[in-house]
């Protein structure tokens, strides 16, 4: 609650259990932290209608195609662009000279979970102000009947060693989803990671796993009532079993290259926050 308040959200109301448990009758706890002023948006409209602006701010896009790695050359950091197709059957030859090389006046790298890979192909940039990556998936399941959602509220448990824990999240046609779960995942190349060959597919078996954490707060969860949802990877800096490592931003106050910020570990909640880390960088590295 202190951490909230401090990062100025507004409301926060420290709430007996059986306060929250009449506000949301399923529900069990001990005691609840009311968050009143939380929402939720459509995340593909939201990238839509900042593709939208960007363009109309004279932004291009470039589909298709991925930066393999970069050098430095007369103080600027070169980026090394390949055509993706080309990349595609990488095992029967790796193309060596890239389709293009962009020399821009700021790099920023949010290449997400291939963010630390990437910045590891920059020559100049040395490896000491890399991290090491970790993969860890999260998997969601959803309610078989199509009912009322036993819930109004997005549900947290308290979290767990890599993750939030499986919570309740609703989307804006009022669906109700448990998850995400952490599985990590071990021994992703490089080219696998910037086409983004990772498997999204969801284990069914895992839902064996989701039925005793939702019961902690849910315990009228039906037997069978679970069927797969989707998944999602995190982009951790702390692997299993490690203390958990913040997010990095990092300009040349810290590795001393000018006209390069890296973005490392940009997970959850990375989205609601994609707005103040532009700024942060626009007001502070820009
Ligand atoms: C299961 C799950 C649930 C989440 N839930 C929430 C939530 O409720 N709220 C929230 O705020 N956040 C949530 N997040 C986190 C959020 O999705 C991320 O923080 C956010 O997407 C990070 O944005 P990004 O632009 O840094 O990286 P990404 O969204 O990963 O984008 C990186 C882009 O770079 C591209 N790329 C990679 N390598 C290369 C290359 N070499 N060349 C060119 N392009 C490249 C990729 O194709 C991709 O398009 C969740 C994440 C997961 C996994």
């Amino acid at each position: 609650m202190d951490c909230g308040i401090q990062n100025g959200v507004a409301g926060l109301k420290m709430m007996d259990g059986s306060d929250a448990m009449r506000l949301e009758p399923e529900l069990q706890c001990i005691r609840a932290l009311l968050s009143p002023v939380s929402g939720i948006l459509d995340s593909h409209s939201l990238m839509l209608s900042l593709v939208g602006e960007a363009e109309d701010n004279g932004a291009t896009f470039s589909y298709n195609t991925t930066v393999m790695g970069g050098h430095i050359k007369e103080n600027r950091m070169c980026l090394e662009v390949f055509e993706t197709k080309c990349l595609e059957n990488w095992d029967s030859g790796f193309p060596s000279q890239p389709d293009m090389v962009l020399v821009p006046n700021l790099v920023v790298n949010s290449a997400g979970l291939s963010a630390p890979v990437l910045a590891r192909r920059f020559g100049g940039l040395h490896n000491s102000f890399i991290p090491p990556s970790y993969y860890a998936r999260g998997c969601y399941f959803t309610l078989s009947s199509t009912g009322i959602p036993p819930f109004k509220h997005l549900i947290y448990p308290i979290p767990e060693e890599g993750g939030l824990g499986v919570h309740v999240t609703l989307d804006l046609d009022g669906q109700l989803k448990f998850g995400p779960d952490v599985e990590w995942i071990n021994g992703v190349d490089d080219i696998s990671s910037f086409l983004d060959r990772f498997d999204y597919s969801v284990c069914t078996s895992r839902a064996e796993l989701f039925y005793p954490e939702i019961r902690k707060y849910y315990a009228n969860l039906k037997d069978g009532s679970l069927q797969p949802g989707y998944t999602g990877i995190r982009p951790k800096l702390s692997g299993p079993g490690q203390s958990p490592v913040d997010f990095i931003i990092q300009g040349k106050d810290i590795h001393g290259i000018a006209g390069l910020v890296n973005l490392f570990g940009i997970e959850s909640p990375g989205l609601t926050s994609s707005m103040a880390i532009a700024e942060y960088i626009a007001a502070r590295l820009l």
